[in-house]
């Protein structure tokens, strides 16, 4: 918990969110700016600022998160076309909320290379 971080808000229920799923590892919102028709948070209750950090403090965590988040994909009926998982860490990523999370994307063909 860090009294400053709005995921973290967002786990004390300080601030709403479109929640899809909440187990006693993980909570799953919708992104409030979706960028597919699939756009999910999935987010570890305890805060770390970024996916390799979660990894070194815990590494099971990191497993529960993408297994809640394959769960996720198969309840939106996006296994099937395909989807992408993401986590964004530093500036040069685009990272702007540093408690950790997975982007579940979907519903859509993604580029690659990533812009
Ligand atoms: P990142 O840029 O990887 O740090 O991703 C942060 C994500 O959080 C962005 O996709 C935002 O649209 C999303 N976001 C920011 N505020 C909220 C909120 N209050 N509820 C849901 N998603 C949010
Ligand atoms: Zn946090």
């Amino acid at each position: 918990m860090s009294a400053d971080c709005l995921f973290c808000k967002i786990i004390t229920g300080d601030i709403p969110a479109d929640v899809v799923h909440r187990d006693a590892h993980v909570l799953a919102f919708r992104d409030i700016d979706p960028k597919a028709p699939t756009h999910i948070l999935v987010i570890p209750l305890e805060h770390t600022p970024n996916a390799a950090s979660l990894a070194a403090a815990d590494p099971a965590a990191v497993g529960e998160l993408v297994q809640a988040a394959g769960r996720i994909a198969a309840d939106e009926g996006i296994v099937e076309p395909g989807y992408r998982m993401v986590f964004n860490t530093g500036d040069d990523a685009g990272q702007t909320v540093h408690h950790t999370h997975l982007h579940l994307l979907g519903g859509r063909p993604f580029d690659w290379p990533p812009g």
